[in-house]
């Protein structure tokens, strides 16, 4: 049997949650491929979202890419499918991905029974076309290592949860890029993850602190929680680094929404780590979810005890910090 009709046989013989993880991970890379397009034509067309005059800025890479998204998974599964997005679709892109890829339906024989049960109806699809577009505009000036930090997000929600997630990081190493996969209870793939390192790196916002911020993590230096605190861009990057060996990933504030979370969450809790609220609480995913992360985000890996955090951060910066699942 030749290539292309083996790869059609084991498209046909999979779940719908492998076959969705397995489009996903092309579309993500045409997204990023997009995005450096439009990089290196040097003209972002940038735009300011933020209403309160600080800055939360969207550039074309964004809008262009979120076209990309979603469009690509409605053609090929259902223009039914229950897409949430950062951004309005409005940037018409010629060019839709139809591929998958072959390596997530080898791990295909892994999902349980829940899984497989899984029908295109009972997803919600949390895409940020674009994490880090502060550091991708900022980047935009100059040749600079910020692009390391931009990446592209996908997570699918099950009953609310974050099930599996596709991470795409298109500057990664000499800009060739690579992209991560998950599904939970499959387990994590694209990256070789870190386990204990002997210093606690934790890392946190670079363009979004504020002195509830900075406050929680000088308690957790303190507490020999937080050898050194990194400021990096992006919620993407900031799980991909307590994959390859931070201790944690923490934001005492809210502003981080659930297309931020999603898919990085697939990727931590698959590889045995977890993300929840700052105060602990699972993060929900439902079509109704309210969008702001309003608990703030910790993550940790597989290796470190997220209760340690939990218990670290101080009763009076978790309640200003409250969680609401649904939206009030
Ligand atoms: P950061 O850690 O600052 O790179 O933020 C991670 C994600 O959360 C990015 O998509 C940011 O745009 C978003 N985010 C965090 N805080 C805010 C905020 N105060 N306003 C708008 N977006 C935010
Ligand atoms: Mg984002
Ligand atoms: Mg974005």
């Amino acid at each position: 049997m030749d290539g292309q009709k083996q790869a059609e046989q084991m498209w046909n013989q999979s779940c719908f949650i492998t076959r969705l993880v397995s489009s996903t991970v092309r579309i993500s890379e045409t997204a990023g491929n997009l995005i450096k397009r439009i990089m290196s034509e040097g003209d972002l067309k940038v735009v300011n979202k933020a209403t309160d005059g600080k800055a939360d800025l969207q550039t074309e890479a964004d809008r262009a890419a979120q076209y990309c998204i979603e469009k690509s998974l409605q053609a090929k599964f259902s223009d039914k499918l229950k897409i949430i997005g950062e951004e309005d679709v409005t940037s018409v892109v010629p060019n839709l991905e139809t591929n998958f890829c072959i390596d997530v339906l080898k791990q295909d024989s892994k999902c349980s029974d829940e899984l497989r049960s899984i029908k295109p109806e009972d997803v919600v699809i949390w895409v940020d076309p674009l994490d880090g577009t502060s550091e991708f505009a900022q980047a935009a000036k100059s040749a600079s290592p910020l692009l390391q930090q931009v990446t592209v997000l996908i997570g699918i929600a099950y009953k609310g949860r974050s099930v599996a997630g596709v991470v795409h990081q298109p500057y990664y190493g000499n800009g060739q890029g690579r992209t991560l996969w998950a599904i939970v209870g499959v387990g994590t793939f694209g990256i070789p993850v870190i386990g204990k390192s002997a210093s606690k790196v934790v890392v946190t916002t670079r363009s979004h602190s504020t002195p509830m911020v900075t406050e929680a993590l000088e308690i957790l230096a303190k507490q020999g929680l937080a050898d050194c605190v990194e400021r990096v861009g992006g919620a993407g990057y900031k799980v991909i680094k307590c994959l390859e060996g931070a201790a944690a990933y923490v934001f005492a504030s809210p502003g981080c929404k659930k297309w931020d979370t999603a898919a990085p969450e697939a990727l931590i809790t698959a590889s045995g780590g977890s993300l929840t609220d700052i105060s602990g609480r699972p993060l929900y995913y439902g079509m109704d979810a309210q969008i702001t992360n309003t608990g703030g985000v910790l993550a940790t890996p597989y290796w470190v005890q997220h209760e340690d955090y939990v218990n670290a951060i101080p009763a009076h910066v978790k309640a200003s910090l409250p969680e609401f699942a649904a939206k009030n």
